[in-house]
């Protein structure tokens, strides 16, 4: 019996489906949501979330937010979050140079805008990551960890 898995972000729902297992980046360290898995709840840092179903695995890059675990449900709210797949990298890395431009600089009196652009960078460069990483069809470099598919690796 799977576990139902519900990603949500702020401002749409992202993905909702049924997973043989959900990964979380917890701040506190990853953690694999099996079906009937003890209630729970976390918050999750910037990172992967990936879900696995029959052999398949969708991959989100998570830009932080909580997760709650029921025996029958994965409810994930995110600050932000996409599939790897709909990740837009020319968008994202306009982002990252817009932010960083902004950063250039130094604090500014306006430290609300200052910390939002460090948080914009954060996003970018994470979807950056995700995108060259985990995207299906790209090629990917053998070289930074234990092999180059999409399962297996933490
Ligand atoms: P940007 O500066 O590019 O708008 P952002 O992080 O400020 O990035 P938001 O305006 O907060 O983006 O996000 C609006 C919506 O767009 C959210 O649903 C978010 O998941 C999505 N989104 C943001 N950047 C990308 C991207 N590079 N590719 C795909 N979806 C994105």
């Amino acid at each position: 019996m799977p576990i139902r898995c519900e990603i949500v972000s702020q401002d749409r729902m992202v993905w909702e489906g049924d997973a043989d297992i959900v990964i979380i980046p917890g701040t506190e360290g990853e953690m694999g949501i099996l079906p009937r898995h003890a209630p729970l709840l976390s918050t999750m840092k910037f990172g992967i979330l990936k879900v696995r179903t029959q052999g398949r695995e969708e991959v989100f890059a998570i830009s932080g937010g909580i997760v709650e675990v029921q025996p029958d449900i994965v409810t994930v709210l995110a600050d932000a979050a996409e599939n790897v797949e709909e990740i837009d990298v020319a968008r994202a890395e306009a982002a990252r140079q817009r932010a960083e431009e902004f950063l250039k600089a130094g604090p500014p009196p306006d430290t609300d805008a200052y910390l939002a652009m460090e948080a914009a960078l954060r996003r970018s460069n994470l979807r950056l990551e995700a995108a060259r990483r985990y995207r299906r069809g790209v090629s990917r470099p053998t070289d930074y960890g234990e092999g180059g598919s999409t399962t297996g690796r933490g």
